[in-house]
């Protein structure tokens, strides 16, 4: 009888991952969701409601062999998944992929895609209306937004602001230079090293007056907070040993293991395996646990291979900024215009999400 591999969440990790053992193991992904949120196009989509079709792709093709199961879980242990109907899925090895949340309209709040696609429409009508659009955090989701509303709609007034003193600090400083020039070239006014104080929602966008820590109050007809995402840990929270990080996140051991449990694994923006919360991780973890189970399944322990190793400083990012402009830092070196848009801005791997899902 071939082994039984329980997934918890089909997003990149999950879903990528329960595709690739389909054919060596007896898979079950638990995913709440009927469709598959692809995130990066849910940026654009603000400006342009009709991507979200493409974004929003349904499991019911994913497996051959094995079977998504539309539930949420509820509860691990050593022997399988207990979901929130109280079934169980037996399972000899789990991977917990859950994900994290973030703010509206870029993630559907738990399962709701119907809720997503609603409030897709009603903030692209508010930003229609609106003249001053302020953008509170710039990080990868608050700067692609300030350069898909620039280059959709350029006679909009948009204010991004970020309590940093430049944009992506931790990464090479041509990046963020390069990406500000082209923002304000646009004519986005940035607000650096100073945070909002007052935000009145960390969830949705709304209108409404900022107080910044150096005073000055400044009016917007649309608001977006753009925080940054918190992991959702609660399935792991209770496993023996397991240990937060930050954001939410769960700390791992070298074989992605969060807990005691030596056959419980966990990958993606859930797990703080020293790589960000990026797809860009994602497509490194992926892999690596691909081989990792294709091994157990063979009948070695994880101890008998190779550790993950995550990206370091040296971890790709690609910022565009509308289809047409952005910057990416590549590993080795910072991109432009041309690349960024090759790589990613023109149709933001839409395409290739797709082909997964089948
Ligand atoms: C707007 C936006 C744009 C982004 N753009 C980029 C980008 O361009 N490039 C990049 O590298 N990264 C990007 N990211 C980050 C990227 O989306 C995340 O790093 C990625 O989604 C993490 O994948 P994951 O598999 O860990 O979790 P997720 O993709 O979050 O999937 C988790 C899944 O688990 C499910 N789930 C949650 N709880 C349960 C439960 N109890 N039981 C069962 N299922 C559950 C959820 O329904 C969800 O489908 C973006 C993020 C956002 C919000």
């Amino acid at each position: 009888m071939s082994k039984r591999i329980a997934i918890v969440g089909g997003g990149y990790i999950g879903a990528e991952l329960a595709k690739s053992l389909d054919d060596t193991a007896d898979v079950t992904l638990i995913e709440p969701r009927s469709h598959f949120v692809h995130a990066p196009a849910t940026i654009r989509a603000v400006v342009d409601p009709s991507l979200l079709d493409r974004a929003l792709i349904p499991y019911d093709r994913l497996l051959k062999n094995g079977r998504v199961l539309h539930a949420r879980a509820s509860g691990i242990d050593a022997n399988g998944v207990t979901l929130d109907d109280g079934q169980r899925v037996e399972a000899d090895y789990i991977v917990v992929a859950t994900g994290s949340s973030n703010a509206k309209p870029f993630e559907p709040v738990g399962s709701d895609i119907e809720g997503l696609r609603q409030a897709n429409r009603r903030i692209y009508d508010q930003l229609k209306a609106a003249r001053r659009i302020g953008i509170v955090g710039a990080g990868a989701v608050g700067t692609e937004l300030a350069g898909e509303i620039a280059h959709a709609m350029p006679n909009k007034e948009i204010t991004l602001i970020s309590d940093t003193a430049r944009l992506f600090p931790t990464m090479p400083e041509k990046l963020g230079t390069a990406l500000a020039k082209k923002l304000r070239d646009a004519g986005v006014t940035l607000i650096l090293g100073k945070r909002a104080e007052n935000l009145q929602s960390t969830t949705e966008p709304y209108a409404g007056r900022l107080t910044l820590s150096d005073g000055a109050e400044q009016d917007f007809d649309l608001i977006f907070p753009a925080l940054g995402s918190r992991a959702s840990s609660e399935l792991i929270d209770g496993l023996p040993g397991a240990q937060k990080s930050t954001a939410n996140r769960i700390k791992v051991d070298p074989w992605l293991r969060p807990s005691s449990l030596p056959n419980v694994f966990a990958a993606g923006d859930l797990a703080d395996a020293g790589d960000g919360m990026t797809i860009v991780a994602t497509s490194r973890q992926m892999p690596w646990l691909k081989t990792m189970l294709k091994g157990l399944l063979a009948g070695k322990s994880p101890e008998e291979m190779k550790p993950y190793k995550p990206w370091g400083p040296k971890a790709p990012i690609l910022v565009p900024l509308g289809p047409k402009r952005g910057n990416s830092f590549l590993g080795l070196f910072t991109a432009g215009d041309l690349l960024t848009r090759k790589m990613k801005g023109e149709d933001l791997f839409v395409k290739k999400y797709n082909k997964l899902l089948n």
